[in-house]
C-alpha cells in the first residue's frame, strides 16, 4: 500500500470545515495527492417530505446559488480548482462515496462530532460515508475548539 493519490474532503461549508479542511490539505501536501473538495445539498423534500404545503422550488434554487458561491470561496482559497469542487443534490453520505467513486479517491476526509445520546444513535454523516465508501476514510474530529 502506497501513498494516497487522489483525496476527496466533504465540507458541510460550516466553520467546522476548515478543521476538515486544514487535515486534507495536510495530508494531500505529505502524499503529494490530488486534492477534491464536495458540498452536497440536501433537497428540502427530502428533509420535510411532503409536510409544508407549497413550492419550494425558488428556495431550493436561491439555496443552491449560495452554496455554489460558498463552495467556490471556501475551495479557491485552498488552492482546489474548479474541476476539483464538486456541488451536488442529496444525502450527504451517499453523495460524498458515490463522488469518491466516480473520481477515484482512495481517501475520503469528513469531519465528526463527538456524538451523545440520541444523536449518537441517529449516527453521523462520518458513520454513513463509512459504511458506503469505496476507500478509507478518515473521521477528523470537530467543534472541539472554537477556532484553529
Ligand atoms: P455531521 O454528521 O452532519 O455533523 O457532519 C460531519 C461531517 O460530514 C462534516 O464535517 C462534513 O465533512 C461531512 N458533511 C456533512 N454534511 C455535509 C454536506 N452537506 N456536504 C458535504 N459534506 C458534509
Amino acid at each position: 500500500m502506497g501513498a494516497y493519490q487522489h483525496i476527496l474532503m466533504g465540507v458541510d461549508l460550516t466553520k467546522d470545515s476548515q478543521q476538515v479542511a486544514s487535515r486534507a490539505v495536510a495530508l494531500a501536501t505529505s502524499f503529494n495527492a490530488r486534492l477534491s473538495c464536495a458540498h452536497v445539498i440536501e433537497p428540502l423534500s427530502l428533509a420535510y417530505g411532503g409536510d409544508i404545503p407549497m413550492d419550494l422550488t425558488t428556495i431550493q434554487e436561491q439555496i443552491q446559488k449560495t452554496a455554489k458561491v460558498h463552495l467556490h470561496e471556501f475551495a479557491t482559497q485552498l488552492g482546489i480548482s474548479e474541476e476539483n469542487q464538486h456541488l451536488t443534490f442529496g444525502r450527504p453520505e451517499t453523495e460524498i462515496d458515490a463522488i469518491a467513486a466516480e473520481i477515484g479517491a482512495d481517501l475520503i476526509v469528513v469531519g465528526s462530532h463527538g456524538r451523545h445520546g440520541i444523536a449518537l444513535i441517529l449516527g453521523s454523516t462520518a458513520n454513513g460515508v463509512l459504511h458506503g465508501a469505496p476507500c478509507d476514510v478518515l473521521a477528523v474530529r470537530v467543534g472541539l475548539q472554537e477556532s484553529s
